[in-house]
C-alpha cells in the first residue's frame, strides 16, 4: 500500500470509479471551532490519498468537492455524522450518497458495545490497527510519518468493512434500515451544524 500527500486539493483524475472511503482529521470535535486539517481518502484498492489544508485555507478544492458531491459515488465512512459535518462546514458540500460502517455495525452486532473502527477491523478482518495518533495535533507544518500511516489507516479498511457488515445485515433482514438510516445521516449532521447537537429530536422529553 502507498500513502500520497497532498496539499489543498486532490490531483484530477485520481479515484475514478467506485465506491469511496472518506475520513477528517480537524483539531478537535466542535466542528465550527476546530478546523479541518486532513482529508482521507481510498478507493479500496490499496492507495491512500491525504489532502491536507494549511491555517488559513480557503478550502478551494475543486477536485475534492467534486468527488464528494458526485451523487454516483458512494461515501463510505465510519461515523459519517461527524465527517459530513466538518466536509459541509468546511468545504461547503454535501458528501452523500453515505454509507457508514459504525450505524451498520450498531444494526448487526448488537451482543457488543464496541463499536470504534479498531474494534471492527480486528473483529471482522482480524487486522490490528493503532489508534495512537487519534488525539495528536493535525494542525502542525509537518506530519510525522506514524500520522501519516494512522491517517491512511483510517480509509483502509472501510470496502472490506462494508462488504462483511452487507453479509451479516443481509442475513439479519436490516439492510433497509440500515439504509435508511445512510440516508437519514446527511440530515442528522445538518441539525448538528444547525444547533440541534445532542437533542433526539424524536424522543418524548
Ligand atoms: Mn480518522
Amino acid at each position: 500500500m502507498t500513502v500520497y500527500l497532498h496539499e489543498e486539493d486532490l490531483p484530477a483524475g485520481l479515484l475514478i470509479d467506485g465506491a469511496i472511503a472518506v475520513d477528517t482529521e480537524t483539531m478537535g470535535l466542535v466542528t465550527p471551532r476546530d478546523r479541518l486539517c486532513l482529508v482521507q481518502l481510498s478507493d479500496g484498492r490499496g492507495e491512500e490519498h491525504l489532502v491536507r489544508f494549511a491555517p488559513g485555507s480557503l478550502y478551494d478544492a475543486p477536485n475534492l468537492k467534486a468527488l464528494l458531491a458526485d451523487p454516483n459515488r458512494e461515501k463510505l465512512f465510519h461515523f459519517a455524522r461527524f465527517d459530513i459535518a466538518a466536509i459541509q462546514h468546511y468545504l461547503g458540500v454535501l458528501a452523500t450518497p453515505v454509507y457508514c460502517t459504525k450505524t451498520a455495525s450498531r444494526l448487526v452486532r448488537t451482543y457488543t458495545d464496541r463499536h470504534g473502527l479498531k474494534e471492527l477491523v480486528r473483529e471482522l478482518l482480524g487486522v490490528e490497527i493503532s489508534k495512537q495518533q487519534q488525539s495528536s495535533d493535525w494542525g502542525g507544518p509537518v506530519l510525522s510519518d506514524a500520522q501519516r500511516d494512522y491517517a491512511a489507516s483510517d480509509v483502509r479498511y472501510l470496502h472490506q468493512l462494508r462488504a462483511e457488515l452487507d453479509r451479516r445485515l443481509e442475513r439479519e433482514g436490516r439492510k433497509d434500515l440500515a439504509q435508511a438510516c445512510f440516508d437519514f445521516l446527511p440530515h442528522r449532521a445538518l441539525l448538528d451544524l444547525a444547533g440541534w447537537p445532542e437533542v433526539d429530536i424524536f424522543a418524548h422529553v
